[in-house]
Parts: C-alpha cells; sequence; structure tokens
C-alpha cells in the first residue's frame, strides 16, 4: 500500500473535504487487526529517525493542521514515541507574542526550522496565517491572500537546504468534533483540555472548512506536499501518518557517514585494553 498516493493532495487539483471520508479505514476491520503493522512501523521509524540523526546531513519537518479535537497531540505522541528524543522536538504555535507580531509571519517559523539529522513536529504553524486570521479577519484579504505565495517560496527554499517537508491535514467529521470534546467533559483528567473557545470557534466550522481546502490546494506541492488524513478512527489517523512517514524517510536514501577512524586499528587497542585488565 502507498498511503502518499492515496492521502496525497495532487498539485493542480481542488480539495473538496466534504468528498473525503474521515472515517476511511482502508481494509483494515479495526483496531486489533491494524496492531501488528502499527507495532512494525513503530520499530521502523525508530530506525529510520536513527539513520537521519547519524547522517547529519538531512532533516524532516512535519506540519500538523487540524480543527479543535483533531487529534495532533495523540498523534505527535504517537509518531515521537519510537523516537531518540536527542534528535527530535516538537514546536507548538500559538497566537504570536508582540515580538513576534511585529516581524513578518515567517520570521518565527524560519527560526524553528529543523537542523540537519532533526525531525521537527510543528504542532500548527505558518499556516495559522491563512487559516485563524483569515476566519477572523485579522489582516485583510489582500495581505492572507499573498501568504500562499510566500509560504510556497519558503518552503521552496526548507526544502533546498534537504529539509523533507511533510504536511498532514487531520480530517474530523463535525459531529466527531464534538463527541471529543463531550468525552472531555466525562474525563476528569482532560478538564484541562475543555475552553469556551472551543465551542465559540465551532461556529466557524464551515469557514474554517474553506479556508484549509484553499490552504491545501495553493500550497501542496512536490516538494512540500500536504496529506488529508482521515481522522475519525484514533488508530488508523496514526497508522497512515506513520506509513507516509516512513515512506518519506525511506525516499529521503539516508547513508550512515563512513567511520573516521581505522576501525581495525580501533579493534587492536581495544584488544590490548582487554589483556591488560586480564593479566
Ligand atoms: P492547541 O489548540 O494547538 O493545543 P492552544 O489551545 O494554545 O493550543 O491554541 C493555540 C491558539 O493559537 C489557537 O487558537 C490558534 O488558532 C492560535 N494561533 C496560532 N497561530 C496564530 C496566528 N498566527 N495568529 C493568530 N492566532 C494564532
Amino acid at each position: 500500500m502507498d498511503y502518499r498516493k492515496i492521502f496525497e493532495v495532487k498539485p493542480g487539483k481542488k480539495v473538496d473535504l466534504n468528498k473525503i471520508d474521515p472515517d476511511f479505514t482502508d481494509d483494515f476491520a479495526g483496531k486489533k487487526d491494524a496492531a501488528e503493522l502499527v507495532e512494525k512501523n513503530s520499530a521502523l521509524l525508530k530506525q529510520l529517525q536513527y539513520e537521519l540523526y547519524a547522517e547529519n546531513r538531512q532533516s524532516l519537518l512535519i506540519i500538523l493542521q487540524a480543527m479543535d479535537a483533531g487529534g495532533k497531540d495523540g498523534t505527535i505522541n504517537h509518531v515521537l514515541a519510537p523516537m531518540n528524543p536527542q534528535g527530535c522536538r516538537v514546536q507548538n504555535f500559538k497566537v504570536p507574542s508582540s515580538e513576534e507580531a511585529s516581524h513578518d509571519f515567517l520570521w518565527r517559523v524560519h527560526r524553528a526550522a529543523p537542523k540537519n539529522g532533526e525531525v521537527v513536529i510543528f504542532n500548527r504553524s505558518h499556516y495559522e496565517d491563512v487559516l485563524v486570521v483569515r476566519v477572523h479577519d485579522l489582516v485583510p484579504k489582500t495581505v492572507w491572500r499573498q501568504r500562499y505565495d510566500y509560504i510556497n517560496d519558503f518552503e521552496r527554499m526548507l526544502a533546498g537546504h534537504n529539509t523533507r517537508i511533510v504536511k498532514f491535514f487531520l480530517h474530523i467529521s463535525k459531529e466527531e468534533q464534538l463527541k471529543r470534546f463531550e468525552e472531555r467533559l466525562d474525563q476528569k483528567d482532560k478538564h484541562w483540555k475543555i475552553s469556551a473557545a472551543d465551542y465559540k470557534e465551532r461556529q466557524f466550522w464551515d469557514d474554517y472548512q474553506k479556508a484549509f481546502e484553499d490552504a491545501l490546494t495553493n500550497c501542496t506541492t512536490e516538494f512540500a506536499p500536504w496529506y488529508v488524513i482521515p481522522a475519525n478512527q484514533k488508530w488508523f489517523r496514526n497508522l497512515a501518518v506513520s506509513q507516509i512517514l516512513i515512506e518519506t524517510l525511506q525516499d529521503m536514501k539516508m547513508k550512515m557517514p563512513e567511520p573516521t577512524v581505522d576501525i581495525d586499528e580501533i579493534r587492536k587497542l581495544a584488544a590490548a585494553e582487554w589483556k591488560k585488565i586480564k593479566k
């Protein structure tokens, strides 16, 4: 199965989110049916991240966007769990601080981009500047419209610096969102996640979907593709995201660096040390 092909937003094609089923789970009967593959994927992700880190010449930038309760936190947890924390990082993007707001909208984003060998996940991103900003009229239309081009140019530049970019829109239904809000009410340890803004923003559901459709349509490129992930079923969302990351990392063809020392010489030194201990 090639999940990149199935879920990719193809450049030049207009996205219609209504036509993408958030309940899609491929041929899997359920979570149990996918468990073996999920486990295999975790081990593969661990190995591939190790190679990326060791190679230290390329990097991976994962951009996550979703409606509220879309599952960004759960996805981050799932994807990063098998990885070595030394080589990965999560970057959250909140309402810009006054310093951030006094620069261009990509300033804070560029600083957070991955360095060689690193995996970085953006929990929200520069796409907020054509999503929430558009829905709430925070800047004039002439300003946010121009940003699609700026974003494409910026991402092309990162790609030219050996940063592989993959962008996931976690696609849930409006009903699923309400269900998840209610689950938070039922579970005491999730109460901290509840905000009055959730229900307020929900009133703008259609505006957000439209803004997402335009962002996905205008900013899916060969060098930084968008993927729409059916995300009503959390286990399938995790599986699809990990599968795409594996396919992407394999495509990057990392090469382990050549040793900087003569290994045979080092072996001799080690043998000599053992001899001293055993005397
Ligand atoms: P999350 O929902 O990601 O767990 P928060 O509850 O702190 O985290 O929400 C972050 C908020 O910051 C969101 O409402 C988001 O729309 C807002 N935000 C992020 N970037 C921008 C931006 N560039 N302009 C305005 N608001 C933004």
